[in-house]
């Protein structure tokens, strides 16, 4: 499988992790668009939002995104969850992705 989260997921390609669970992976993003920026993602290869069908792994995505704001100390200031989807939601990388982004005021506009 050629997919570049999967392949992080292996640690064919480096990144750092801020977190990790049986289910999910959560490593800092490469070109940060907030003072915090780090990626959650399954551990199963799942191309993007349409296809989770696994209640219990959408838990474990929405767990390890608190878990990465505690980590990122961020919990109180606030943060940002958000995925894109598919090419109108300016969805790169096919492997769904959790971004979460804080460390700072966010701009209040959500496109
Ligand atoms: P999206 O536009 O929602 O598909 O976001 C993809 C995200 O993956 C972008 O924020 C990229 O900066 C990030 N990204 C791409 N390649 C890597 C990588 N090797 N390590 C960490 N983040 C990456
Ligand atoms: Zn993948």
């Amino acid at each position: 499988m050629n997919c570049i989260f999967c392949r992080i997921i292996r640690g064919e390609i480096p990144s750092t992790k801020v977190y990790e669970d049986d289910l999910t992976f959560a490593f800092e993003d490469i070109e940060p668009q907030a003072k915090v920026h780090t990626l959650v993602v399954p551990k199963e290869h799942i191309e993007n939002l349409n296809d989770m069908k696994d209640q219990s792994l959408w838990f474990a995505m929405l767990k390890a995104a608190q878990e990465v704001a505690k980590r990122k100390g961020i919990e109180k200031s606030g943060y940002r969850a958000v995925i894109n989807c598919g090419p109108d939601g300016t969805q790169i990388v096919p492997h769904l992705h959790l971004h979460v982004l804080g460390g700072e005021l966010l701009d209040s506009q959500m496109g």
